[in-house]
């Protein structure tokens, strides 16, 4: 399958790629293009314009400043699974990038082109959800931040302007104490989850996170567990009613049998007690 024609351009600086956007005409970023590109080849993406991002020197590296993990927009799976930087002060992002695709897909896929994405099952969102993470986003009227909470609007659909790109992830530090699980159950065709549990503990169970992806329109967070767990502590006893609660406040769609939430109860369930066996 071919795409459609289209210009090719390429940007090593910020400005040169946010000029691009500015064009007019449909244009696209290309990061690892693990998802822009088969959306081409199938004709549901027609850009007249792709703009490579990925020589751009200030969107790479990791770097760990004053409790937060700055992560690059062009920052690859496989990076994000072994950065020693984020695998000390971030592992819950480490252990949910070692779980998407497969070892070429996170060869060349980037935490930016994921998030940007925004698929409904993707598995990133989860993560960046539960550290409570902020876009940094550059575009015609500077720089700003987007918290995660307020990045992902709707199916393929977020808070990004349509001349701004994605900079950076600013991921605050997680607790010394912190114990967190990425669970996931991989659709048996396309490995995408059905669903996937990002949760993490810390400040001595003061502190209960708890944000799922692949089961709704976007990924959410399970307020109400996590409200309740910090209440009553993270253990045998507690687990069955946060699971209960994330399931009966899930914003799922279309769950005529019940098996979405279904789904919500038992994986929420299956990701507390692993995390709750992790704790101190
Ligand atoms: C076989 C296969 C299996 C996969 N399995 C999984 C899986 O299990 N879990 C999972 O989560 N994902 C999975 N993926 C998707 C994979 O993670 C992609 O790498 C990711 O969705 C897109 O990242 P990318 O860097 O390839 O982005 P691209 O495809 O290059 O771009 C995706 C979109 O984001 C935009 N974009 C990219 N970077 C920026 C930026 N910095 N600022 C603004 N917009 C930007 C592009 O314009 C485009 O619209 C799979 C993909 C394939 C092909």
């Amino acid at each position: 399958m071919l795409t459609a024609p289209f210009e090719f351009r390429r940007a090593s600086t910020v400005n040169e790629a946010a000029d691009w956007l500015q064009q007019g005409t449909e244009v696209k970023l290309l990061a690892g293009g693990h998802s822009l590109l088969p959306l081409m080849k199938l004709r549901l993406a027609a850009p007249a314009m792709v703009v490579d991002i990925s020589g751009i020197p200030e969107l790479h590296g990791v770097i760990a400043h004053d409790g937060v993990v700055t992560v690059g927009a062009m920052t690859r799976h496989v990076e994000v699974v072994k950065n020693p930087l984020i695998l000390a002060e971030a592992p819950l992002l480490s252990q949910t990038a070692a779980v998407i695709g497969d070892v070429q897909v996170r060869n060349r896929g980037t935490i930016g082109g994921s998030l940007c994405h925004a698929d409904t099952a993707a598995d990133l969102p989860a993560a960046v959800l539960a550290l409570d993470a902020q876009m940094v986003v550059s575009g015609p009227d500077g720089v700003r931040k987007i918290p995660a909470s307020e990045f992902f609007v709707a199916p393929f659909v977020t808070a990004l302007g349509p001349q701004e790109l994605l900079v950076a992830v600013e991921v605050p530090s997680m607790p010394s104490d912190a114990v967190s699980t990425y669970l996931k159950r991989p659709h048996p065709a396309s490995g995408y989850p059905v669903i996937g549990v990002a949760c993490w503990v810390g400040y001595g169970g003061a502190t209960v996170r708890l944000a799922i992806t692949g089961i709704g329109p976007t990924v959410f967070r399970a307020a109400e567990a996590e409200a309740y767990l910090a209440a009553h502590g993270l253990n045998s006893s507690s687990i069955g009613e946060a699971a209960r609660l994330a399931a009966v406040h899930a914003p799922v769609e279309d769950d005529i049998t019940g098996y979405k939430r279904q789904l919500v109860s038992v994986y929420v369930s299956r990701a507390l007690q692993h995390t709750a066996k992790g704790k101190n």
